[in-house]
């Protein structure tokens, strides 16, 4: 049996279908049931005994009043006759008193007492016995015969009788059976069944640790013990597994926070190196200025400006003088060295945040100066030069110092003219050619004349 929940408070009984009531429903009507088909199995046999009973009764009749109905004939009373059958007929088990009175020399004479609801039945008892008279012993005189007819609607009324007592009986009998075995529920099951659900209904997290108790139980180790054991047993192991649960989630918790420290650390690690990466994808590895590549992404991005917004923008080349000399004279690591130097310089010489140096050949550095005018930009072209000649780095194979000098092409944009980069690149080379043509250690700003 289940029990149908239709309430939202589960622990109340309100709007609750009780086990309990159905059971005694269920009861009583199987009593219901049990008492008709009892009653029509007894009332079969109880028909048997009352048909017995009715005719031992018309056999008593017969026996009390044959002597005396037999002395009557004989003695041709006829008033005594018609009294006894009187008598007889007002007993309830008689239907119907036939005397029949036989003459010698007469047809025979019937003498009749019937009730006024009877009608012949075949089926109900007839006794039938013959009226002897002994004048003197010996002497057997038959006088007539008598039949007594069993009255149906007497036995009919004590059939009903005794079925109804039987019916009564067995309802009864049932009723009380069903009210013992509701309260006998109720007592041993339904409430603490109640007691069950109302443990679980207010079962959390919190209250595992409450065992469940059945109160005041009959009987001990039953199904109802065995449900609490289950219970019991469900919130303990429950309670492991949330204690299991708190330790996982507080272990899991401690490795994501070392998880992110790690990723943390790792990220910015990363991100350093990409930094470095950038950095060392935009420099060259060998002066630490600039490289072809970041000089490139500048221009683009100065050359589009300056056109913009009509601002200047001065290009400045430097090329190290006789430096293939200098190779050749001190060797390829000198020449590495001095390239270093040289870098230094005129990174030093480059004062301004936006200034791009950059080395862009093998001995060829170009500055990118936006927002400088030709004056300024010659100004500092020509800061350059002198710094690079201050390092004094001995160059006995040149021709123009005692060290290591630069020749220096400068060009300012003129929009009108210089329709790409390349073009304002192509006038700052000429005029580093020019300066190497009047005899290098030199600066040349290219002044528009081809
Ligand atoms: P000019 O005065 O006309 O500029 O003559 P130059 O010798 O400087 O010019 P050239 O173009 O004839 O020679 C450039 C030399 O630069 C050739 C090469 O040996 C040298 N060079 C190029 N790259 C490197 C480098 O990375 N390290 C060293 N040590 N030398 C380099
Ligand atoms: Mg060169
Ligand atoms: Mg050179």
């Amino acid at each position: 049996m289940s029990v149908a929940v239709t309430s939202k408070h589960p622990g109340t009984s309100e709007g609750r279908s009780r086990i309990g009531v159905r059971l005694l429903v269920v009861t009583v009507m199987a009593g219901l049931v049990f008492s008709v088909l009892s009653t029509l199995v007894r009332g079969g046999f109880a028909y048997m005994d009352e048909r017995d009973a009715l005719v031992v009764e018309l056999t008593q009749v017969q026996d009390i009043i044959r002597p005396a109905l037999a002395k009557a004939i004989w003695e041709l009373d006829r008033g005594s006759v018609k009294v006894h059958l009187d008598s007889a007929a007002r007993l309830s088990a008689l239907g119907q008193v036939e005397v029949t009175i036989l003459m010698a020399d007469a047809p025979p004479e019937i003498h009749t007492r019937t009730r006024p609801d009877w009608s012949l039945d075949a089926s109900l008892p007839v006794l039938r016995q013959s009226l002897v008279y002994s004048p003197y012993p010996e002497a057997r005189e038959v006088v007539g015969e008598l039949a007594v007819f069993a009255n149906g609607r007497e036995l009919q009324r004590r059939l009903y009788r005794e079925i109804a007592i039987i019916f009564a009986t067995q309802l009864l009998q049932s009723l009380l059976l069903a009210g013992f075995v509701m309260w006998m529920f109720n007592r041993s099951v339904t409430r603490h069944v109640r007691d069950v659900a109302a443990h679980l209904d207010v079962l959390s997290p919190e209250t595992l640790s409450r065992k469940l108790a059945l109160r005041d139980k009959m009987n001990q180790n039953d199904e109802l013990d065995q449900l609490a054991g289950g219970v019991n047993e469900l919130q303990r192991r429950l309670r492991g597994h949330l204690a299991q649960q708190a330790q996982y989630e507080g272990e899991l918790s401690r490795h994501r926070d070392h998880l992110a420290e790690l990723v943390g650390e790792r990220t910015r690690e990363l991100e350093a190196a990409n930094q470095k990466l950038g950095e060392l994808s935009r420099s060259d590895a060998l002066t630490g200025v600039s490289n072809r590549r970041h000089f490139d992404e500048c221009t683009e991005i100065e050359f589009r400006r300056a056109r913009r917004t009509h601002e200047a923008l001065s290009l400045v080349i430097c090329d190290i003088d006789y430096f293939k000399r200098f190779n050749d004279t001190y060797g390829h690591v000198a020449g590495d060295d001095c390239l270093r130097r040289v870098a230094a310089a005129l990174a030093g010489g480059c004062r301004r945040g936006g200034d791009v140096l950059a080395r862009v050949g093998g001995e060829e550095f170009v500055v990118l100066l936006p927002g400088m005018g030709a004056a300024e930009a010659v100004r500092c072209a020509e800061r350059l030069r002198a710094g690079v000649l201050a390092l004094g780095i001995v160059h006995s194979a040149s021709d123009v110092a005692a060290s290591v000098s630069i020749s220096v092409g400068v060009a300012v944009l003129d929009p009108s003219r210089m329709e790409s980069f390349d073009a304002f690149y192509h006038c700052a080379d000429k005029a580093l050619y020019r300066a190497k043509a009047l005899g290098r250690n030199r600066v040349v700003c290219w002044e528009g004349e081809e």
